[in-house]
């Protein structure tokens, strides 16, 4: 489907590690104060103050993370970046810094990891983050991604997962399911591609699903309104792994309950309209579909009056005390209990 019509391929041993590194990591410029060395050295060095200091990693393996035949590695390198700065906004911090680890085989040439480090480079301007380091190294097979993210919080600023109270407000931000169903979608058209490679895949009814899929936006804007609101949630988590799964976190980690009416999940037309295409009920795709990146935050009754008209935050549940259990309240107004489906990394 997103075949490589790239002619050139310069073989990553022409370059060698130290000239690799330093032609994917050429562009990258250094525009945080906290920042006092970047790459070039045996480490970085940072300087941050009276601020308190998050840190935040993640690894992505080929063929358990990602799909090539239909993720672009410019997107890929976008997306790498956008986990990680996701769980830095979730403690309500600013990133700062990231760095980035490869391991690649010598089926990738010099230009596919280019295009790699575009996606990375768009990330960190658009982001306002330095990349200061990272590591380069061989793999036999397949290609894997770390990256580590630094932020920065004030002192007394950041939301754990463990605060949230019993009448609190459950708060999410956008809509969800959207990357799901859009996984969905390309893992059909990967299928019609590989029947016939002729038949190119008409995307346009999905643009939004699969946007959501290949190149998520962390949620800075809402850490940035919620400052500007004078929010400060009891409680807060991104949405990795699926609504269900979030929430158990959350109430498990404060040790209180939660009713999560389902009439009030936000969702996208083109959600709703690809879950019926699929014959899949959109509450299930909500509940456990991952990889929105949304925030989801407990709130105090207090501040309801500061988030209500705002279109970027919906109200989709209350929290009960820890005795009541976890529960989805349906339309028809039946009370079920929440269990976690979500993607477990672990699974396959
Ligand atoms: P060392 O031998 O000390 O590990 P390297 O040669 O691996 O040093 O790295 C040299 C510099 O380049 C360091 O600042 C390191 O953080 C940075 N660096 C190495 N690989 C990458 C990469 N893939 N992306 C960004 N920076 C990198
Ligand atoms: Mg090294």
């Amino acid at each position: 489907m997103l075949e490589d019509k790239n002619p050139l391929r310069t073989q990553l041993s022409e370059l060698g590690e130290f000239k690799l590194i330093e032609h994917l990591t050429q562009n990258f410029k250094i525009s945080q104060k906290s920042t006092v060395k970047g790459i070039g050295d045996d480490a970085a060095i940072l300087s941050y103050n009276n601020k308190q200091i998050v840190i935040t990693t993640d690894l992505l393996v080929e063929g358990v993370h990602f799909d090539l035949s239909y993720v672009p590695l410019k997107h890929l390198g976008y997306k790498a970046v956008m986990v990680n700065l996701s769980d830095v906004y979730a403690m309500n911090a600013m990133a700062k810094q990231i760095t980035v680890s490869i391991a690649v085989s010598n089926r990738f040439p010099v230009e596919a990891l280019e295009e790699l480090y575009a996606g990375i480079e768009t990330a960190a301007k658009i982001y306002d983050i330095d990349v200061v380091g990272g590591d380069t190294t061989s793999s036999t097979s397949g290609l894997i991604i770390s990256v580590t993210a630094i932020g920065e919080v004030e002192k007394g600023n950041a939301v754990l997962r463990s605060g949230a109270k019993p009448n609190d407000l459950l708060v999410v931000s956008g809509d969800i399911g959207g990357a799901y169903m859009g996984l969905q979608v390309l893992e059909r058209e990967k299928e019609v591609f590989k029947v016939n490679p002729n038949n190119q895949p008409d995307l346009s009814m999905y643009t939004y699903i699969v946007e959501r899929q290949l190149k998520p936006e962390a949620r800075k804007d809402i850490v940035e309104l919620l400052s500007k609101l004078d929010v400060k949630p009891t409680s807060m988590i991104d949405i990795s792994d699926g609504l269900s799964s979030e929430i158990i976190h959350l109430c498990k980690q404060s040790k209180v309950g939660v009713d999560l009416y389902e009439n009030k999940i936000p969702l996208d037309p083109q959600v709703i309209s690809t879950c019926e295409e699929f014959d899949i009920d959109s509450t299930t795709i909500a509940l456990n579909g991952g990889e929105d990146y949304e925030l989801l935050m407990t709130i105090s009754q207090e501040d309801y009056p500061k988030i209500k008209s705002n279109p970027n935050l919906t109200v989709i549940g209350y929290m009960t005390d820890g005795k009541s259990g976890m529960h989805l309240v349906t339309r028809a107004e039946q009370k079920i209990p929440i269990i976690a489906k979500g993607w477990n990394a672990l699974k396959n």
